[in-house]
C-alpha cells in the first residue's frame, strides 16, 4: 500500500469534508477519487479502507484546520471544482491527460494569408484549452514553403491583429523561418540516427515509393548521409535533386506516408521569402517543421482539423525517432460558413482578376475574420459560435442566419438605435405654426441617454415611400400625423392615441441636418447599395461604430468622409 494512495486519499476526505459542513462521508470520498481517477477502479478495496481511515482523521480535526490543512496540503484539490465551472462556462469538454497549469496549445497559421472563421477555430479552442488549464498558448507562424504558400510581408501583422480583435492572447510567439538552424540540427539529428536518409532519385522515388520500394541511398550508412546533408547546405544539389526523406513503413497503406520528405531544396533566388530572402535554401516541410517545434516548445495539446490526421501519422515518425513523447492529438471536423468564400486561393483569384471591385482581405463579402468584422460581427458571436461546435469531430456547417442571430442577441442590447430612411420622401410639416420637440433615448434600456430634434411648422421630414402612404402615422418621439396632399399634418402628440388607433411607429428624419447615407449590403459577390438620409446624430459615431438602424436593420459605420456616412449591412 503506497503512502502516495494514502495521501491522495486524505485529500480528498479533507475537501469533502470541508465541502460539507466539517463531515466527510466515506461513500462520496470513494464516489469522487473514482470518478477524478478511474484508472484506481481496480483497487477500489484498498482505497475503501484509506478512505474510512481518513475519514475518521479528517472528521476529528476542526473545520478551520480542515480547510488550512487542504489549501496547504491539496491546493490542486482545491482549484478542482473551479476548473470543471470554468470548463462548463465554456461547454467545452475537458481535455484529456490535462492537468491545471500544465496545459499548453498552440495556434499555428500559415501567414500567406489572413484567417477565416475556419482557421478561427483552433485558434479559439487552442486559447481557451490555455486558459481553461491555466496554461500557456504558443502562437507560431509557419512559413517554410516560400515556393507554393510564399508568405505575404503583411500577413504576419494582419493575423496578429485579427487574433487580438477574436480575444485571443498569446503568451509566446515563434517565427519558423527564423528558426532554420532549429531544423537543420534536427536533420542532422535524424540522419545521424539512421531514421532518415538523402534521396538522390529525383522524380524515380515517388514511383518507387509507390510500389513500396525506395531509393537506393536509403541504404546508405549516416556517414554518407551526413556528406550528402552538408552538400545540400553547401548549395550543391538543385531543386529537386536532393531531399531528406523520413524512413516510414515502405507498405504503409497511404502512399503518401512512405518515406515523406523532411526538407527540400527551394530556389529562394527565384522565390524569396519575405522575411529572411535568398538566405536559405533548404528548407523543411509543413510536416517536419511542425514536430520539432511542437516538441520543443512543450505543446501538451494540439488541437486541429481532422484534415490534418495523415499528417499527425507522418509526425510521429519524428516523435519516435528522437523518443520523444508525442502531444495529445486532438482532430475536429471543418468548419463551413455557408454562402461564403473562404478558400484562399479563390480570394486572392478574385481580388487580383477584379481589381477596385473589392475592398481587400476584409471586404465584407468574404468569410475572413476581416471581413465578417468589417461587415459588423462581434468577437464574441464568433466565440460562442465556435465553442458551440468544440472539438466535436463531425463537419458542422454554420448558416449566416445561424451567425447573425448570435450577433443580433449580442448588439440588440449593446447598440445604439438611430434612424436612416432609404430613399426618402420629404414632407412638409404642419403642426399650427408651432414646434415640436422629440427626445429620444438612444436605447430603449438606456433611457438617460437621449437626443433632442426639433421640427417646426414648415420643416420637411423625411419618410420612406412605404411610410409616407400610410394616411396615418406616429413619427417616432414626435406625434402623430395625417399624411395628405405631400404634407404632413399633425394630429396631436398623444401615445395613447397612436396606441388606441395602433398608428405605425415610423422612423424618419428632419431634412435639416440630414445626413446623406450609404448602406452596402453585401449579397454574394455583390453589394445591394441603399441610399438615403440619416438623422443628424448618426454623426456621434465614428466609423466602427455598430447601429441599429431603426426598421432597417444592424450596421456598421465603416467611413464618415465629408458629411457623409457609409456602412455596412450586417443583418437584419
Ligand atoms: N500551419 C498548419 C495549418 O495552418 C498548422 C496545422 C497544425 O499542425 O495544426 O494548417
Amino acid at each position: 500500500m503506497s503512502a502516495d494512495l494514502r495521501e491522495l486519499v486524505r485529500g480528498y476526505a479533507l475537501k469533502n469534508a470541508v465541502k460539507y459542513g466539517g463531515r466527510a462521508n466515506v461513500g462520496s470520498v470513494m464516489s469522487m477519487i473514482l470518478g477524478d481517477h478511474p484508472e484506481l477502479k481496480p483497487r477500489a478495496r484498498e482505497i475503501a479502507r484509506l478512505a474510512r481511515e481518513a475519514v475518521e482523521w479528517a472528521n476529528s480535526l476542526d473545520p478551520r484546520e480542515q480547510e488550512r490543512l487542504l489549501r496547504e496540503r491539496y491546493p490542486h484539490l482545491l482549484e478542482e471544482p473551479r476548473r470543471e465551472e470554468r470548463a462548463a462556462e465554456r461547454g467545452l469538454p475537458p481535455l484529456p491527460g490535462a492537468r491545471e497549469g500544465g496545459v499548453v496549445t498552440r495556434f499555428a497559421p500559415n501567414p500567406d494569408f489572413v484567417i477565416h472563421i475556419g482557421n478561427a477555430r483552433p485558434a479559439i479552442l487552442s486559447h481557451e484549452y490555455a486558459r481553461m488549464y491555466r496554461g500557456r498558448m504558443v502562437l507560431r507562424f509557419e512559413d517554410t514553403d516560400p515556393r507554393t504558400k510564399t508568405p505575404i510581408r503583411e500577413a504576419y501583422d494582419l493575423i496578429r491583429e485579427d487574433l487580438r480583435w477574436l480575444g485571443v492572447r498569446w503568451d509566446e510567439e515563434y517565427i519558423q523561418s527564423l528558426r532554420m538552424e532549429v531544423f537543420y540540427s534536427h536533420a542532422r539529428g535524424m540522419l545521424e540516427r539512421g531514421c532518415a536518409y538523402v534521396d538522390l532519385c529525383g522524380e524515380e522515388s515517388r514511383e518507387l515509393l509507390r510500389s513500396g520500394r525506395a531509393c537506393h541511398t536509403r541504404e546508405r550508412e549516416p556517414e554518407w548521409q551526413l556528406e550528402q546533408w552538408d552538400r545540400m547546405l553547401a548549395g550543391e544539389y538543385g531543386e529537386g535533386e536532393a531531399v531528406v526523406r523520413v524512413k516510414t513503413d515502405l507498405s504503409h497503406p497511404n502512399p503518401s506516408v512512405r518515406d515523406w520528405v523532411a526538407l527540400r531544396i527551394i530556389d529562394t533566388e527565384r522565390y524569396p521569402h519575405p522575411l529572411v530572402g535568398s538566405r536559405y535554401r533548404v528548407w523543411p516541410t509543413y510536416n517536419f517543421a511542425v514536430s520539432v517545434d511542437d516538441h520543443l516548445m512543450g505543446v501538451t495539446h494540439v488541437l486541429r482539423g481532422k484534415e490534418h490526421q495523415v499528417n499527425t501519422e507522418k509526425q510521429l515518425y519524428v516523435y519516435r525517432c528522437f523518443g520523444w513523447e508525442p502531444p495529445v492529438f486532438i482532430h475536429f471536423g471543418r468548419l463551413k460558413l455557408e454562402g461564403f468564400i473562404m478558400s484562399k486561393s479563390k480570394i486572392r483569384r478574385l481580388l487580383e482578376e477584379n481589381p477596385g471591385k473589392f475592398l481587400g482581405y476584409d471586404d465584407p463579402r468574404f468569410g475572413t475574420i476581416a471581413g465578417l468584422r468589417r461587415r459588423g460581427i462581434l468577437a464574441e458571436a464568433i466565440r460562442r459560435v465556435i465553442l458551440e461546435v468544440g472539438v466535436k469531430p463531425g463537419d458542422a456547417t454554420l448558416s449566416w442566419s445561424n451567425l447573425a442571430a448570435v450577433n443580433r442577441k449580442l448588439l440588440d442590447a449593446a447598440a445604439d438605435r438611430v434612424m436612416f430612411v432609404e430613399d426618402p420622401v420629404w414632407l412638409e410639416v404642419e403642426a399650427g405654426g408651432g414646434c415640436l420637440e422629440a427626445e429620444i433615448p438612444y436605447h430603449p434600456d438606456r433611457p438617460e441617454r437621449r437626443r433632442t430634434i426639433r421640427v417646426c411648422s414648415g420643416d420637411e421630414v423625411g419618410l420612406t415611400r412605404q411610410d409616407a402612404s400610410r394616411g396615418e402615422v406616429r413619427l417616432m418621439g414626435l406625434g402623430n400625423f395625417r399624411v395628405a396632399q405631400g404634407r404632413l399634418e399633425l394630429v396631436n402628440t398623444s401615445l395613447d392615441y397612436a396606441r388606441s388607433r395602433r398608428l405605425p411607429i415610423i422612423h424618419w428624419t428632419p431634412r435639416r441636418g440630414a445626413v446623406p447615407m450609404e448602406v452596402l449590403e453585401p449579397v454574394e459577390l455583390e453589394f445591394r447599395v441603399h441610399r438615403g438620409y440619416a438623422e443628424p446624430a448618426i454623426l456621434e459615431y465614428g466609423p466602427d461604430s455598430r447601429l441599429q438602424l431603426v426598421r432597417f436593420g444592424f450596421a456598421r459605420i465603416d467611413e464618415v468622409a465629408s458629411g457623409a456616412v457609409r456602412a455596412f449591412y450586417t443583418h437584419p
